[in-house]
């Protein structure tokens, strides 16, 4: 007899459990287009050439130690990230009505920002895009929210937002309810907004008093530019919204594994920031104690040096061609092959995933016959694609729809 006799086997993790059937694969030429991590012309992992830079300041400069940060974090950076994500010129920082708190990357900033509603404001119902992340779901119920409701998003017919349906979801949202945002290159469709479409989704948030939570995971790394990337967040702000936004630095910075994020929060009325800043300290003390810093003084020794920020630009834009560079090869390959259906989406769509519009089923057969590791909605991750491999991952694709 077992204390642990009691629990049920959870349902694997998609993306994870793809993964490691992709690493015991051993056919040739089999390709990983599940995992969302950036991957060079050659199919490898990249450290970014701006962190190689910072690291070795870092190791070399003796004024650092290993002690405690404090509860909300680096300083240099949540102030850094919480300007580049609303601008050098953000009224709301001028004003001191913004601040950061560095978390545990994007998933940790959604989960303190999430008990935060939970606990303080008394939030209990959340809607999120369908589909979404898949983590958004866990993340909020876990961190105390009740209630889990989506808005539709995505039109399979057109392959393009449904944008009538989404204003309808959230025009019948109760008041209130937190809704998340996704503030670029949306995960998993690569579908966003234009800016009209943003302007409309602002009028019914406002109109229903919605709490706009966004998400940022891809800033810079969508488009290649910073400023084009934070524009919806950015348009919320100058409207005058209360915002939560978390921000990761897995993608753009290529840190997955350094745990660096941060959560910028916009009030309207500076005198709610002391405490709203001491129980975020209280969440965060109760949760993990404090964070770790190392990517943290990576990303802050990059972004508060003009020189090595210029870099990183550099770096990202490295990162954000390749991706569209491969978005075109495998549009023109399955044109070339005369592929049935139109192609169009792969190309405008845009950042890490693409949603291809193959079914469940065509997806699993691109898995089991052609070793072409994808999740069963039919997202792709464009980073696994390489020159070497995009046709044949394109023959795959004619070969599963013909
Ligand atoms: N939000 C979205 C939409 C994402 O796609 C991701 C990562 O894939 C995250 C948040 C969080 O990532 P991380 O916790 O690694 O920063």
């Amino acid at each position: 007899m077992s204390w642990f006799d009691c629990v049920e086997l959870g349902p694997p993790i998609e993306v994870f459990q793809l993964t490691r059937q992709f690493t015991e694969d051993d056919f040739p030429q089999k390709v990983n287009l599940g995992v969302g991590a950036y991957r060079t012309d050659e199919g490898k992992p990249w450290v970014l050439p701006v962190v190689r830079t910072a690291e070795k300041a870092l190791a070399n400069d003796e004024t650092l130690n290993k002690e405690y940060l404090p509860v909300l974090g680096l300083e240099t950076f949540s102030a850094a990230s919480s300007r580049m994500l609303l601008g050098a010129d953000s009224a709301a920082i001028a004003e001191n009505r913004a601040f950061g708190v560095q978390t545990l990357s994007g998933t940790g900033a959604l989960r303190v920002g999430a008990e935060f509603l939970a606990r303080h404001l008394d939030k209990t119902v959340f809607y999120f895009s369908k589909p979404t992340w898949e983590n958004h779901r866990l993340v909020f119920l876990n961190a105390g929210f009740k209630e889990a409701r989506e808005y539709r998003y995505w039109h399979p017919e057109s392959r393009a937002l449904d944008i009538e349906g989404l204003l309808e979801d959230l025009r019948n949202a109760p008041e209130g309810a937190v809704v998340i945002l996704h503030a670029c290159a949306h995960n998993p469709t690569g579908c966003d907004p234009s800016h009209e479409q943003w302007a409309q989704i602002a009028d019914v948030v406002k109109q229903k008093r919605l709490f706009p939570f966004f998400d940022s995971a891809y800033q810079g790394f969508a488009s290649g530019d910073l400023d084009k990337d934070a524009w919806a967040v950015r348009f919320f702000v100058e409207r005058g919204f209360e915002i939560f936004c978390a921000q990761s630095y897995a993608k753009n910075f290529g840190l997955y594994n350094e745990r660096t994020g941060n959560l910028t929060v916009v009030s309207s009325n500076l005198a709610n920031v002391a405490a709203a800043k001491s129980q975020l300290t209280l969440t965060i003390r109760g949760m993990y104690s404090n964070p770790p810093s190392h990517g943290a003084r990576i990303v802050a020794h990059v972004l508060n040096n003009k020189e090595l920020f210029e870099q990183w630009r550099g770096n990202i834009k490295t990162m954000s061609s390749r991706i569209i560079e491969m978005r075109k090869r495998l549009r023109e390959a399955l044109e070339a092959l005369g592929t049935p259906g139109s192609w169009n989406h792969i190309t405008d769509q845009i950042g890490m995933f693409s949603y291809t519009g193959l079914n469940e089923a065509q997806s699993l057969h691109m898995v089991q016959k052609h070793h072409v590791y994808m999740l069963k909605s039919g997202r792709i991750s464009m980073c696994g694609l390489t020159p070497t491999n995009v046709g044949y991952v394109a023959q795959s694709i004619h070969e599963t729809l013909t």
